[in-house]
């Protein structure tokens, strides 16, 4: 992981557009203003300390929490209280945890044709050939009929993965993928996010990996206090912070 991949962005379509959002946990205002536009092929990473909104921003950007004010698109469908909008937007965005959320119960194969057949009505075949050939690209098509638990954290990360990809997502977004794994498993889940980046995937990361975010990311984003303070491209960003907020959490976290 040395060579910056080049930027994916080939046109001017806008994948997602976040305006003027505002949100609140009863008084606690999380979201203040945030705005963000992700053209198709963009690479964006975002960081800041614990509690700055970085997790509330991305789920509501598939509506797993509601903003107040402001409007979110997603390939142009307004993400408001219109059920058909909600799910119109979440087959289009995939979404990856710190925890990995798979199905204890279900072997690995089933984990990635569960949503496909049961929500898209996709034959168990056509799930199944589509599952193994995103668990090749991760990397551990072996296991297809192992158990979540008997696999290594790393592993588990990379069949999460895998099982959003099977939904054919035109956007991914992480949400600090490897902050629950042991420091030799990070790079193993890195190299497939560097892999999707390179294959052109729109990409929205939370993360603190510093090396990840100079290789893929076209722009870094810092939050803090709900609110977006900084944008630059990685170099610019980590090599000369515009502001006190910045400088101070990248002299913590380097
Ligand atoms: P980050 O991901 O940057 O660490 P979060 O978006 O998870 O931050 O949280 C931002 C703030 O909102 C934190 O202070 C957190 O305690 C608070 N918060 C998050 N989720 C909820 C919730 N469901 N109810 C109330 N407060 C919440
Ligand atoms: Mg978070």
């Amino acid at each position: 992981m040395t060579t910056k991949i080049e930027s994916r962005v080939t046109t001017n379509e806008t994948v997602i557009e976040v305006a003027k959002v505002n949100k609140w946990f009863g008084d606690f205002h999380v979201l203040k203003d945030v705005s963000l536009s992700v053209k198709k092929g963009e690479r964006i990473v975002i960081c800041g300390p614990s509690g700055s909104g970085k997790s509330t921003l991305i789920r509501c950007i598939n509506h797993l929490e509601e903003h107040q004010e402001g409007r979110i698109t997603v390939n142009g469908t307004v993400l408001d209280e219109n059920l058909k909008n909600i799910t119109n937007v979440r087959r289009e965005v995939g979404m990856v945890f710190q925890q990995f959320n798979l199905f204890p119960h279900m072997t690995i194969l089933d984990n990635l044709c569960f949503a496909p057949v049961w929500a898209r009505n996709m034959p168990r075949k056509e799930a199944e050939d589509t599952a193994v050939m995103y668990l090749e690209r991760v990397g551990i098509a072996e296991q297809r009929d192992k158990y979540p638990g008997q696999l290594s954290g790393g592993q588990q990360q990379r069949v999460a993965i895998a099982r959003s990809l099977c939904m054919n997502p035109s956007v991914m977004l992480f949400d600090e993928p490897t902050s629950a794994l042991d420091p030799e498993m990070i790079k193993e889940v890195l190299d497939v996010m560097v892999e999707l980046a390179s294959s052109g995937m729109t990409m929205i990361c939370v993360t603190h990996e510093m090396s990840f975010a100079r290789l893929v990311a076209d722009r870094v984003i810092f939050m803090d206090g709900g609110e977006i303070v900084e944008e630059n491209t990685p170099d610019k960003f980590f090599d000369n912070p515009q502001i006190d907020r910045t400088q101070k959490f990248l002299s913590q976290i380097l």
